[in-house]
């Protein structure tokens, strides 16, 4: 079995390597693109503006929920902010209206070849009383380059942030202001034309839904276990692993499940005959860990279009290179590497990045029957995460919140 599956990856990066280097780099320039389509139309039918926006907010307003009740998706704000696109007429007016149904019929592109794309970005509550935005502007460029692989419209991410604002500002009493709280901000964009036939869809729809969530680890980091896991592939060279499409990830489920059958909590994604690390369940992957040359280095893999690049991951990658205190690369780590750190004690510190949970520490990899242990904080056994784990996470948190002044916050 495994052998087939390492012969399978195997094709398919001899399928990258004689399609050259073409696959792994951008195909695109995002501003490039928008620009051209914005030259080609002397109207601006293909971009909507902020000024436009239509305000028919929900009359009714819902109970909020405490906030030691609330479940990370499960509850949504009073209102959403809608805009369609149709192919010949281009962008709708943006409007802020209730929250709920929408309606689209069974025909619609979306429910049978997922022309599906998102974001996931939060709202912060400064102690001030104003609200943050963290790097709204890289949220707005990844929706673009996943639209754009779906044959999806673009759209100018500024304006969009624009009315995200006007969002947030109309739903302002949902966003929790205890530290840890925040609130969720889910961008989608669907194929909506009605016909059955596989081409690019002539309609779309965008659509900003919001939910209050709480802080990921309640009481105090929890380390994760992850199954490295070698029977299924996440993302593959060429392949569509690198952006933020709702495809990529109903098939992660079920290799979810099988890890957590057997008491993982989180998949750890390989690629390619080598097993090299790719990402943590939908998280961007770190190590920190004494090199070869017995130099401390962080590593994490490369966008090489199997990766999707974060927004903590980049941030992560800026503050490190910034204190300069260790080595930084984005290159290839395969197990055998690891393996090798941990059997050397050279291992020291691993932990996933995203929006969610901004670190998540990692404590252990089951890999081939073996179990990889990788340390926490050795200096306090009751502490949950390495000593550089926590160091960038109370350093994003301080700036997401407001304490740290930093341009990469936006005011609302
Ligand atoms: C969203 C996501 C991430 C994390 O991205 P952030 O911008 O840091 O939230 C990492 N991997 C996958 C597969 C993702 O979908």
């Amino acid at each position: 079995m495994l052998k087939t599956i390492l012969s399978q990856t195997n094709i398919l990066s001899k399928v990258a390597a004689n399609q050259g280097s073409k696959l792994l780099r951008p195909t695109f320039s995002l501003a490039t693109t928008i620009q051209q389509r914005g030259n080609a139309s002397t109207s601006d039918a293909n971009v909507f503006r902020a000024t436009e926006l239509e305000k028919i907010p929900n009359s009714k307003q819902k109970d909020l929920v405490p906030n030691q009740d609330l479940i990370f998706g499960h509850t949504f704000t009073d209102n959403m902010l809608m805009v369609e696109w149709e192919a010949d007429k281009g962008w709708g007016k943006p409007v802020i209206k209730p929250y709920g149904k929408i309606s689209i019929e069974p025909s619609s592109v979306v429910l049978h070849y997922s022309f599906e794309c998102f974001e996931g970005m939060k709202a912060y509550k400064h102690m001030q009383g104003s609200t943050l935005l963290f790097r709204p502007d890289l949220n707005m460029l990844r929706l673009n380059r996943s639209s754009e692989r779906l044959t999806l419209p673009n759209f100018d991410g500024k304006e969009l942030t624009e009315c995200i604002k006007e969002l947030l500002r109309t739903d302002d009493r949902w966003i929790p202001s205890d530290r840890g709280y925040s609130l969720y901000i889910r961008p989608t964009m669907i194929g909506t034309s009605e016909f059955i036939g596989v081409g690019p869809s002539e309609r779309a729809m965008l659509f900003v839904i919001c939910c209050p969530v709480g802080p990921y680890y309640k009481t105090g980091f929890k380390a994760v276990s992850l199954q490295a896991t070698v029977d299924k592939v996440r993302a593959w060279p060429g392949g569509t692993g690198d952006s933020k499409i709702g495809g990529n990830y109903a098939p992660g489920i079920l290799p979810q499940i099988n890890a957590m059958k057997q008491g993982f909590q989180q998949n750890l994604w390989l690629f390619g005959e080598d097993h090299e690390i790719t990402e943590v369940g939908t998280m961007n992957c770190f190590i920190f860990l004494k090199n070869e040359k017995g130099e401390k280095e962080l590593v994490t893999p490369p966008l090489n279009g199997m990766i999707l690049p974060g927004v903590t991951r980049d941030s992560i990658l800026s503050l490190a290179r910034e204190w300069n205190e260790f080595k930084v690369s984005e290159r290839k780590i395969t197990m055998s590497e690891i393996i090798k750190a941990e059997e050397d004690g050279n291992l020291l510190e691993m932990f996933g990045t995203g929006t969610a949970c901004v670190v998540s520490p990692i404590k252990m990899i089951g890999y081939q029957g073996r179990e990889i242990q990788v340390p926490l904080n050795p200096k306090d056994p009751n502490t949950q995460a390495g000593p550089l784990t926590q160091r960038f996470n109370d350093t994003l948190l301080g700036i997401q919140y407001g304490e740290i002044e930093h341009p990469w916050s936006v005011v609302v």
